[in-house]
């Protein structure tokens, strides 16, 4: 072949695959064309293998041309690929139904575990009165749950059937009260110190479980009164669950409060004619309470002489459940939807 045959052959080659290129309606028939021009074994590749009639000069001219059309022939495949392609997105798109009329998916919202809304609240109230919100370790020693807090050494409250103990002195503690001495060892009065958190007793029923919430309070100053521990508790009592309450103090016993007492309130329920919820008495127990016993001053070097102070417990749990009218304590811990949704 000439140097014209040849150029006449791949110019024609070209245009029939530009035509075939155009006509071309898949990327799978792109493909065949494709190979069928460009390819290894395709016409372009078969059309350079007749070059051996050509002279020195006239090859490069022929090499020349063949890369022209290979590059413009792979440019045409490109943008036919891309135009089938946004022929058929254009195509998807028409077919493509929205139904906006139909309801949205609805995330489920979640809430506050009711002992975590419980426990805030009753935080919060103490926090207007400048009470500062103190956390302490639930692992503790024999020292801070119970000897440096006034309990003599054969106090039933170490008995094993009370106390996890993890081994010899070291236990969970039973109370939130540890955190009052390990405050005391650090800072000088005045403090005025409230401690949410977590206990542990060896005790199971429908109101008492191994693991519940405390929230403690103390106060220790010059010159502070039984007077100033009613004071504080009456408001709070009025506070959490109605203005019209009355409240009642009962001489009871606590190893680190002297004099102690047991905190009832009136029945909200009955405002104390008697009902299923006061179990007919007119009144509610809620708290814990006393003046700091002398004896837990010497243990962190308070001279009970200048100061006095006053400190008070109570069951979260407990609050929770007479709150929201809950008669099981372990639906607290069920984590049941359908229960905890509720609040
Ligand atoms: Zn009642």
């Amino acid at each position: 072949m000439s140097l014209e045959e040849i150029k006449n052959k791949l110019e024609n080659l070209e245009k029939q695959a530009v035509a075939e290129i155009a006509q071309v309606n898949d990327s799978s028939g792109l493909e065949i064309v494709r190979v069928q021009y460009l390819g290894k074994k395709g016409e372009l590749t078969a059309v350079l293998r007749g070059l051996g009639d050509l002279s020195e000069n006239e090859r490069p001219v022929i090499g020349k041309l063949s890369n022209e059309i290979k590059n413009c022939l792979a440019k045409k495949i490109a943008s036919r690929e891309q135009e089938l392609k946004d022929q058929h997105e254009a195509v998807s798109l028409a077919n493509l139904k929205v139904d906006l009329t139909l309801p949205g998916e609805v995330l489920t919202q979640g809430s506050i575990h009711p002992i975590s809304e419980v426990m805030a609240e009753i935080c919060a109230i103490f926090n207007r009165l400048n009470f500062a919100v103190v956390e302490g370790p639930e692992i503790e020693t024999d020292y801070y749950n119970f000897e440096a807090l006034n309990f003599p050494p054969d106090h039933p409250a170490r008995d094993m059937q009370d106390t996890f103990f993890i081994e010899d002195k070291v236990l969970l503690r039973t109370h939130t009260s540890p955190v009052q001495v390990r405050v005391f060892e650090k800072q000088k009065p005045p403090v005025k110190i409230i401690v949410p958190g977590k206990v542990y007793r060896h005790d199971a029923d429908v109101s008492h479980s191994p693991m519940f919430h405390q929230v403690e309070g103390f106060l220790v100053d010059e010159g502070v009164t039984f007077a100033d521990l009613k004071g504080v508790l009456t408001l709070f009592i009025k506070e959490m669950f109605g203005e019209q309450l009355a409240t009642r103090f009962r001489p009871s016993f606590f190893p680190f409060t002297e004099p102690s007492a047991e905190v009832d309130m009136s029945c909200f329920a009955c405002q104390g004619a008697g009902c299923q919820v006061c179990k007919n008495s007119g009144w509610i127990e809620i708290l814990g309470a006393g003046m700091i016993d002398p004896a837990v001053f010497k243990y962190v070097k308070y001279n009970p002489e200048k100061y006095t102070g006053f400190a008070f417990g109570m069951g979260v749990e407990r609050i929770a459940m007479l709150k929201y009218g809950i008669d099981n304590i372990s639906l607290f811990y069920e984590n049941d939807l359908r229960f905890l949704k509720q609040f």
